[in-house]
């Protein structure tokens, strides 16, 4: 299973919208089974992060020392952090079970949710949210799921794999990766900028901290609403960073971003 965004100049051959078709199953049968879980290129989400954390019931800081490696994504020139493999001989997965698969299946990424499918953007229009996206089938050759009878849309496969709310939670993040894809290479972010593009994407617990246990609050003028949110809900506080990211790095978005 390899990283499953891609970058619009690897387009590939057959693009698939919502209602196209597609033949595959995966389940403890399949001579193939967990052999994807190995060698693998895994980049996690900030909701990954955030899920995943919560199932290990350790703090996000502990979740990136011990188990991701982080990386510049090259062209948006921002950081991104990817799963650390074991260094074993196949390069396993650290939650890869040989007999029962995966160890944290209701909280797996979003990379092995997608997985066979694949899902590029052509574009983001910004303001008004709308994305040009197209779906692709990853075909590998240890990949046995193919073979079998099962019918899917790409919809359908979405809805199944839960990757549709992912998705949406995911959305203010994939829209500052695109849009900083598309700025001229001369516009270059701070290192401050992106040390906090990290921060909020990927630490949670300690963007919390810099919320609440700093003079942040004071400089703008949130609604005592917004701040209750935010205190409460995770992940309306991984948007609420999206937002405050994306009003820094463009000058665009709500209102209440602008510094008082
Ligand atoms: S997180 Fe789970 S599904 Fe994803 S590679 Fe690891 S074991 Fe496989
Ligand atoms: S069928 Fe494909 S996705 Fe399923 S275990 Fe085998 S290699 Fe992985």
């Amino acid at each position: 299973m390899k990283d499953k965004k891609i970058n619009t100049s690897e387009i590939p051959p057959e693009q698939l919208s919502l209602s196209s078709k597609f033949k595959f199953d995966c389940h403890k049968g399949v001579k193939c089974f967990t052999d994807c879980c190995r060698g693998i290129d895994i980049m996690l989400t900030p909701y990954d992060i955030l899920t995943m954390r919560n199932k290990l019931e350790i703090s996000s800081e502990e979740f990136l020392a011990e188990f991701t490696t982080p990386q510049l994504l090259e062209k948006a020139d921002l950081p991104v952090v990817m799963l650390k493999l074991l260094d074993d001989k196949r390069k396993s997965c650290p939650f890869v079970d040989d007999k029962e698969g995966c160890a944290i299946y209701s909280d797996r990424p979003t990379t092995c949710r997608y997985y066979p499918l694949g899902v590029g953007s052509l574009s983001y229009s910004g303001e008004s949210g709308e994305k040009d996206e197209f779906f692709f089938t990853v075909k590998e050759s240890h990949c046995k799921g193919f073979d079998e009878n099962r019918e899917w849309t790409v919809a359908e496969w979405r809805e199944d794999q839960g990757v549709d709310l992912r998705d949406q939670v995911n959305d203010g993040w994939m829209e500052l990766i695109v849009r900083k894809k598309s700025l001229p290479e001369s516009m270059k972010l701070s290192q401050e900028s992106k040390t906090m593009f990290f921060l909020v994407c990927y630490n949670i617990d300690k963007f919390r901290e810099f919320v609440f246990n700093s003079t942040f609050l004071e400089r703008y003028n949130f609604s005592d609403e917004i701040i209750a949110t935010i205190k409460e809900d995770d992940i309306k506080l991984l948007q609420f960073g999206f937002d405050w990211l994306k009003a820094s790095f463009f000058q665009t978005g709500k209102e209440e971003f602008k510094v008082k």
